[in-house]
């Protein structure tokens, strides 16, 4: 069982605030903060080199700690500023050329569909949709059917931003693998609030970021890569912590997912994120997505009855995030007056949306993400506070 009480009070701000916007930046625990403040500190007492060399088990602690979360190796996990840059590191460093195709869904990410765009533009390839089922999560059936032998990529958002649904990543898995097709996985949503097992789900690629449901600091980022498709990856950038210099005409990529880090970064923000890794797992990543599920589900029980209130979350199956909308309101200000009373939510609009949104009729959607460390007592405080609005 979670000790809710003891996870609280190490989260402070849940005393002042109704935090319901933890896919857009959740409240950091107490432990991560003082791995961040320490390695400030010591940066303040020592300089930054010095700092981090006492920081040294700690940064490797960075690879332990999410190979086990993703049941993954060390050397295949990489540190990235945010996951937008993670994902560009291994999408920009794949081969795809005129006449390739590259599939993707409708829930993808925004940069990552701006990404595709760009370089769709730029090399000469073609983005196919696979279109929903009559859940709204990814047609596994229809993808099975697009791939074609031009098919060079799989990428796939498995939460998206803008609403409730997990999209079933594992079948996806399956079908990529029976390709032989690279697949990419944007799990920014959803590690930190579901399990989330590269193993089981067989993707090559998986990126995601700190401050979100693993409620690490801000500008902080992670990419796991498949050791077997390293060489199907050349990065597009290169530095002297992803390659050694190994004589005046020669250098030779470092070894395992490194090769996709670059030298400078926000050492304090890697310990942080280290230790909220850490923080996750010793609650236990089973038990987080238990409540978490449960939480959402009464949420939308409670907000579902109310007058003139709208659910918009699709998918055979559900998590944290929760949109909504309530008829003769504008979500952006039904933000700003829940703001005012205390109460952290977000706005999801159909220009980050274009092919989820827009094909909905859906302009903007008000939505409330759950954690574990919300209770029930708050869901109850965020329905009264929409009914009354
Ligand atoms: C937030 C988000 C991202 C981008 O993460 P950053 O760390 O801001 O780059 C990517 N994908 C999804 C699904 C997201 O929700």
């Amino acid at each position: 069982m979670m000790d809710i009480d003891r996870i609280r009070a190490e989260t402070p701000a849940c005393r002042e605030v109704l935090h319901f916007n933890n896919a857009g930046a959740s409240l950091m625990p107490a432990p991560v903060v003082a791995a961040l403040q320490n390695v400030l500190n010591e940066e303040i007492a020592l300089g930054g080199y010095e700092a981090e060399r006492r920081a040294t088990a700690d940064l490797e602690a960075f690879y332990t700690e999410f190979a086990a979360l993703l049941n993954a190796d060390p050397d295949e996990i990489a540190y990235v500023e945010n996951a937008t840059r993670a994902w560009d590191m291994a999408f920009y460093g794949i081969d795809i050329g005129p006449g390739d195709r590259v599939i993707t869904h409708g829930s993808e990410y925004v940069s990552n569909y701006l990404g595709l765009l760009q370089q769709a533009r730029r090399r000469g390839f073609k983005i196919d949709l696979v279109p929903s089922d009559a859940t709204g999560q990814i047609d596994v059936g229809a993808l099975d059917r697009i791939i074609c032998s031009r098919t060079k990529l799989i990428a796939i958002t498995h939460v998206p931003t803008q609403g409730g649904l997990i999209n079933p990543a594992e079948d996806v898995g399956r079908i990529a693998k029976a390709h032989g097709v690279l697949y990419m996985l944007d799990a920014c949503q959803s590690v930190g609030q579901i399990e989330v097992d590269v193993a089981r789900i067989g993707c090559d690629v998986l990126s995601g970021t700190g401050r979100k449901f693993l409620r690490g600091p801000r500008g902080t980022g992670f990419l796991y890569v498949r050791r077997a498709v390293l060489d199907r990856i050349d990065p597009p950038f290169v530095d002297l912590r992803s390659a050694d210099w190994t004589g005046p005409d020669s250098y030779e990529m470092a070894p395992g997912a490194r090769r996709f880090e670059n030298w400078e970064s926000f050492v304090a923000g890697r310990v942080g994120l280290m230790a909220a890794v850490r923080y996750a797992r010793q609650i236990g990543m089973r038990d987080i997505e238990a409540r978490v599920t449960d939480l959402a589900a009464r949420l939308r029980d409670e907000l579902g009855v109310l007058k003139g209130v709208t659910l918009h979350d699709q998918g055979a199956r559900t998590c944290g995030i929760v949109t909504l909308r309530k008829q003769g309101h504008d979500p952006a200000d039904m933000a700003a007056q829940l703001r005012a009373q205390g109460i952290h939510v977000s706005v999801s609009s159909v220009s980050s949306a274009r092919l989820d949104l827009g094909p909905r009729g859906l302009d903007t959607l008000l939505r409330a993400s759950v954690h574990y460390f919300n209770t029930k007592e708050e869901i109850r405080r965020f329905a009264e506070a929409v009914d009354r609005l």
